[in-house]
């Protein structure tokens, strides 16, 4: 079949058209180093198939970091059909460096101009039959996210393909022409493909081509002092390159035309900059920015405007009935959005979601099982074991959705880059550098594509060190125990905000990574940072269709977790809990008898200092358990503690709370929790910040044994993870309930500071 490479600068629209031509849903961002893998797809217009290849950005065929590589070796070695190099054509003179470059190789290409609706839009026009003719390759011009033109697009490739092409530079006209040709001539005869391309490569001494073609080296030292009486100076890196630079300008830059009343755009763009990155603003914005996204998704009082305008109840209204149940319909569905207050956006649409769809669907299931006329226990596996472990968990979908629209917006308008460049600041004083940031935020969605994309990171201790700290931004799965716990601490206990609590414990997972992070860089992971150089993304409206299809990508996999992974153990554990040691079924309310409760009354005293363990008494081990099954997948703590609650009600008797056996949530388990095992409030949030910060779920550990190279790395980030869980969830209970271990705590941080401290710089004086 044949083969199509898309190769480009980051961020120029590549996975956007890679999308456009295979009907793929890859991930696209507004900021450089989204794509880190290559990845394929299959093109059907032409008269035959074509592969088509996502590669990651790349600056130049010299590449620096390990996903870069990988976009170089596929060009090289896997001989595609075409290249179609894609050129952000608001830039042309940066990205045709690359071109440049990539005309070297023997390779059929194609250019195409995308992003070609901005240029237009700004005025501006560029004359693509002139550059045709100037650079010598076939030029198209496409819009990527309209999709315009990218069929001819593909018809100028499939033809390319069709024919040889030798390479040719632009440093012909240079003074290094000599000492290239000659240099070319060599390779050829010792049978090198592409030859042109190695030996300006290997006149740059670029590190890669010397180590791959070592035994040339001499001969090119021998070909540069031939010639160094026509070349000025030695740094023949920077030679090249100011050849290429040189040539662009001069060449091709003519055919770009600006209109006069240009740079309106870019100056708005620099306008909203100067406050955005601003030095000092830049940072508490940000945070505003991010507790605004978590207020609107999660809060039950928008705006505070319940509580500052003393707003009437429903009961106040009279709309409830004596029993205090809903008038009529029409009250219920006014439920969901306002009651004593309005509902944030994230919260009314679950609401909705869980009182008028989930419910009501899985309440017409649970009758129709109920009088089925089944066994009692096959009515509580299906009833109690599976629905409310997959309905305890579905429940949170909406949370999940708006939580993720929301860094999806950020993330496309161009300013998640921004971010990343406020916070180089800040990192740098951590030993990282502000491109770390991007996996790390990408973790807020989930740990294993941010841990994949730490390739982007050059030094190995940099990377390393992400890697560890990722899963304590909080990801997605781990959204429902966040919001289940502290819904359950509001609705039962009557303190705080939901979305203020939410907000802290999110801030709690970022504090203690930016502390790991200055734990390990200067102790075990030691090392440079590596240089920051990103640029800014123009901002841009994100685009209605893609996000929809984001969302609706990230539904789905919910969804399909939801019903396979979450539902076996579920299953699991509902067994494990109504059978005893020698397999005889048990009742809701001897759930202490169970195999489960066996197991887990053995690991309770363990966590014990955390605050849910032996001193929950006889239901203690219920939280063990839940942690436990977390490992496979963090929805499943939520599912676990729903599948328990109803035991749990039943233990406690069964109209205990008004809690509904019918509508069971992840917030009304929790309640039912608190109600039978007394656990306070400091043991909850320490249980959140345990199952936050202790081992991630199985997907991500895999990853990152495939990311972590040596295995010794691998295993002390398991065991990393085991100790930083224990230590913050013991800190945050022992905090919690005894205000003055704080003064504890703070003596033993600073302590250890300054003793990492001294160490260091007597080490640096020996
Ligand atoms: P990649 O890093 O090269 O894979 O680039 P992406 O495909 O992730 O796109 C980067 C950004 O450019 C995204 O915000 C896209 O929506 C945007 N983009 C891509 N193609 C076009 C285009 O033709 N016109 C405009 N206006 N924006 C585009
Ligand atoms: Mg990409």
């Amino acid at each position: 079949m044949l083969k199509f490479a898309l190769v480009g600068n980051p961020n120029c629209g590549k996975t956007t058209l890679f999308n456009a031509l295979t009907g793929s849903t890859a991930h696209v961002g507004n900021w450089p180093g989204v794509t880190v893998d290559k990845r394929e797809g299959v093109y059907k217009k032409l008269e035959e198939a074509v592969s088509i290849v996502d590669l990651p950005g790349i600056y130049s065929l010299s590449p620096y970091t390990p996903e870069e590589v990988v976009a170089r070796n596929f060009v090289l070695d896997e001989a595609p059909s075409c290249v179609i190099n894609i050129i952000d054509a608001t830039n042309l003179e940066r990205n045709l460096y690359l071109t440049t470059q990539l005309m070297e190789i023997d390779v059929p290409i194609v250019i195409a101009l995308n992003m070609i609706d901005e240029v237009e839009k700004a005025g501006d026009s560029i004359d693509e039959l002139e550059l045709e003719k100037r650079i010598g390759l076939p030029v198209v011009k496409v819009s990527a996210l309209k999709g315009s033109n990218v069929d001819a697009l593909m018809q100028r490739a499939y033809l390319a393909s069709k024919q040889e092409r030798k390479g040719l530079t632009v440093l012909c006209e240079t003074a290094l022409e000599h000492v290239i040709n000659d240099v070319r001539i060599a390779l050829k005869g010792h049978g090198v493909h592409n030859p042109l391309f190695h030996a300006i490569k290997l006149i740059e001494g670029d590190e890669i081509e010397v180590e791959m073609h070592k035994e040339t080296v001499s001969m090119v030292d021998d070909f540069k002092e031939v010639y160094k009486h026509r070349v000025f100076g030695t740094d023949y890196e920077a030679l090249v390159a100011d050849g290429r630079y040189k040539y662009i300008v001069k060449h091709f830059s003519p055919v770009y035309k600006r209109s006069k009343s240009r740079s309106y755009a870019s100056e708005k763009s620099n306008r909203i900059d100067k406050v955005l990155t601003h030095k000092y603003f830049g940072l508490p914005i940000f945070l505003v920015i991010l507790f605004s996204m978590f207020h609107l998704t999660f809060s039950n009082d928008f705006l505070y405007l319940g509580a500052i305008f003393k707003l009437p109840t429903l009961e106040d209204l009279g709309l409830l009935t004596n029993d205090g149940e809903f008038r009529n319909y029409w009250v219920k569905l006014l439920s969901c959005f306002y009651d004593g207050a309005i509902f944030s956006f994230g919260s009314a649409l679950n609401n909705f979601w869980n009182e008028i769809i989930i419910s009501e669907i899985f309440g017409l299931i649970k009758n129709t099982v109920l009088n089925s006329g089944l066994s009692v226990w096959a009515v509580g596996l299906i009833n109690n074991g599976i629905i409310d472990g997959v309905m305890g968990v579905l429940s949170f979908l909406p949370w999940i959705l708006t939580l993720f629209l929301f860094f999806s917006l950020l993330e496309d308008s161009g300013y998640m880059a921004r971010v990343a460049f406020i916070l180089d600041r800040i990192f740098r004083k951590f030993g990282l550098s502000g491109r770390a940031f991007i996996p790390m935020i990408m973790g807020f969605g989930c740990s294993v594509p941010a841990i994949i994309n730490t390739r982007t990171l050059a030094d190995e201790k940099e990377k390393v060190a992400t890697i560890r700290v990722i899963p304590f931004f909080s990801c997605s799965a781990k959204l429902p125990i966040l919001t289940a716990i502290s819904g359950g601490i509001v609705s039962f206990y009557g303190v705080g905000n939901a979305d203020l609590i939410t907000y802290s414990m999110y801030l709690l997972g970022v504090l203690v990574a930016g502390a790991a992070v200055l734990l390990m860089r200067s102790t075990s992971l030691k090392g440079e940072e590596s240089p920051f150089i990103m640029e800014l993304p123009s901002y841009r409206m994100p685009k209605f269709s893609s996000t929809v299809m984001l969302l609706w990508d990230k539904a789905k996999h919910f969804i399909k977790k939801a019903f396979t992974i979450i539902l076996a153990s579920t299953i699991v554990i509902w067994v494990l809990t109504h059978f005893n040691f020698s397999w005889q079924f048990i009742s809701d309310d001897k759930i202490d008898k169970s195999i489960l409760a066996g197991i887990g009354q053995i690991f309770a005293p363990l966590f014990t200092p955390l605050g849910f363990g032996s001193q929950l008494g006889t239901y203690g081990w219920v939280f063990v358990v839940a942690s436990v099954t977390g490992l496979i997948a963090k929805e499943n703590v939520v599912a676990t503690l729903s599948t328990l609650a109803t035991c749990l009600i039943a233990v406690a008797g069964k109209d205990a709370l008004g809690l509904d056996l019918l509508a069971e949530d992840g917030v009304d388990a929790v309640k039912a929790m608190i109600l039978v095992t007394n656990v306070s409030v400091p043991a909850l949030l320490s249980f959140i910040a345990f199952n936050m910060t202790t081992i991630p779920c199985f997907a991500t550990v895999a990853t990152a044994k495939g990311e972590l190279k040596r295995r010794k790395a691998f295993k002390a980030t398991m065991l990393f993870w085991i100790v930083t869980s224990y230590l913050v969830a013991s800190m945050v209970y022992l905090v919690g309930t005894y205000w003055w271990t704080a003064f504890i705590y703070l003596f033993a941080f600073t302590l250890t500071a300054f003793i990492i401290k001294f160490r260091n710089k007597r080490n640096k004086k020996v």
